[in-house]
């Protein structure tokens, strides 16, 4: 069975544009629940290690300076099969390339500066989840944790 949870983050340069109500109201009205949020600045070693699979990227050192450059949003998101519905909503990674009406073709400014992040496995989801919440800061209505 499909998982039903997804981490998202509402990055730095979507919230300094004052894009965090219009990506939320996307986001609820494709039907998903938020089943935990938080809104802080990450660290420098929380960047790093949340983009740790991309230590080897030529982008690594630029991207874990965005992320950590103002606010963010982080949040669990919850649905039937949400990695993949959510992936469907944010569009691709560049926006250029992404489909009208999803969250980084209308709200991302660069390919670095996307807008929001969106878990890519059930796996990684769980990983991102457990990365930023514990069990008691989060209101599931599947009720699995
Ligand atoms: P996604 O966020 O769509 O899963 P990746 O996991 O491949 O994409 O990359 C993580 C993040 O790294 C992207 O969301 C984006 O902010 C940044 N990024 C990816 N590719 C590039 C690139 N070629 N140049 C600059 N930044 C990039
Ligand atoms: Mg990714």
């Amino acid at each position: 069975m499909n998982g039903t949870k997804t981490l998202t983050i509402i990055k730095p340069g979507a919230v300094a544009n004052e894009y965090i109500g219009p990506i939320l109201e996307k986001i609820n009205s494709k039907g998903f629940h938020i089943s935990a949020m938080k809104f802080f600045r990450l660290t420098q070693s929380q960047a790093e290690r949340f983009y740790a699979i991309h230590m080897d990227k030529a982008f690594y050192k630029s991207l874990v300076e965005f992320m950590i450059s103002g606010p963010v949003l982080v949040a669990i998101l919850e649905k039937d099969n949400a990695v993949e519905e959510y992936r469907k909503i944010i569009g691709a990674t560049d926006p250029t390339k992404a489909e009208e009406g999803t969250i980084r073709k209308l709200f991302a400014e660069s390919i670095e500066r996307n807008a929001v992040h969106g878990s890519d496995s059930d796996e990684n989801a769980m990983r991102e989840c457990d990365f930023f919440f514990s069990k008691i800061e989060r209101f599931s209505k599947f009720g699995d944790d």
